[in-house]
């Protein structure tokens, strides 16, 4: 950072005080943060547009000093070499066009050889972050394990292709991340209905819900999604929609279901996520922030990218 920056409440331009960067200098960045200030395709409580903000500012550490994990000693942003380009410009209002540019900027940056890390934005989203992933590592070749209570594998979204209720069937339908690939975590609750249920089991999903994370305990399950998601993949990417924890963490999103994981049992699942597995892309998705209480859910994801990004340095030290 550069010029007067003494205190932590003012206003934080980057995620962690990471370099700011355009695309076009990323260098030998390893890790690329973008927002994508989208939320068009909500169905519930809007706002998740105000995320990537929210995120970044969720921080009250020196951005301009060092901050190894207590655990693993590692500081992940200098090992990762971790850039900010800030926001895709997404057009307000207009689905299509903006899905677009998310694509071709997460594109852009799996070109470039970094992973791209995905701050949204409502989970509409991941179709061009898993897409755009997709694009340069191969269709058919990468695993997503995807974090949630809803599955957004639904057919249509009010009679359209693209909403956050319908990324996973999109990812599916065009072949970038086929239904066997797919690793689900922590559904519950009173969506999809039968018929859809029935077309994930089709495809090959691996949805573990809630009521099985509670009968045969996270570790267990996480060891057979790491198997499953590992299995043929060149590399998984990770989709976190925070409104897999428990409302009671996680308050400010926009289609709260109670009876979700704990903040804990999150990060630390997607940090051992980010060291088993070649993570080649990820995204953090659905805080919106006009419904959160005293920033917890802000601050929640802000972690789970911390620990997801601990992991991978984890993985990386280990060569
Ligand atoms: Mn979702
Ligand atoms: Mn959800």
């Amino acid at each position: 950072m550069t010029g007067f920056r003494l205190t932590s409440f003012g206003a934080q331009a980057s995620f962690a005080g990471v370099p700011e960067r355009s695309i076009a200098e990323i260098g030998d960045a390893r890790v690329v943060i973008l927002g994508a200030p989208f939320d068009w395709g909500t169905t519930h409580r809007p706002g998740a547009r105000f995320g990537p903000k929210a995120v970044r500012e969720a921080d009250y550490l020196d951005p301009d000093g060092e901050r190894p994990h207590l655990d693993t000693g590692i500081d992940p942003l200098k090992v990762l070499r971790v850039v900010d380009v800030g926001d895709v410009p997404i057009i307000p209002g207009y689905v299509d066009e903006s899905v677009d540019a998310i694509r071709h900027a997460v594109a852009s940056v799996s070109r470039a050889g970094a992973v791209p890390l995905v701050i949204g934005g409502d989970h509409t989203i991941t179709f061009p972050n898993a897409g755009g992933v997709a694009d340069v590592h191969g269709f058919g070749e990468i695993a997503l394990i995807h974090f949630d209570a809803h599955a957004d594998t639904g057919d249509s979204h009010y009679g359209k292709l693209l909403g956050h209720g319908t990324p996973m069937r999109r990812l599916i339908e065009s072949g970038a991340v086929p239904g066997h690939r797919f690793v689900q975590i922590g559904l519950r609750g009173y969506w999809p209905d039968p018929p859809v249920v029935a077309w994930m089991r089709t495809q090959g999903m691996r949805s573990f819900f809630m009521s099985e994370i509670v009968d045969r305990g996270l570790n267990a399950v996480v060891d057979d999604a790491v198997t499953h998601a590992a299995d043929g993949a060149k590399g998984v990417f990770v989709s976190v929609d925070i409104d897999v924890v428990d409302p009671a963490a996680a308050p400010g999103t926009g289609t709260p279901e109670p009876g979700g994981l704990t903040s804990r049992q999150l990060l630390d699942t997607v940090r051992r996520l980010g060291r088993d597995l070649n993570v080649l892309g990820a995204d953090v998705v659905e805080v919106s922030p006009a419904y959160d209480t005293s920033d917890i859910t802000a601050l929640l994801a802000n972690r789970v990218i911390l620990e997801l990004l601990n992991g991978m340095a984890q993985r990386h030290l280990a060569g």
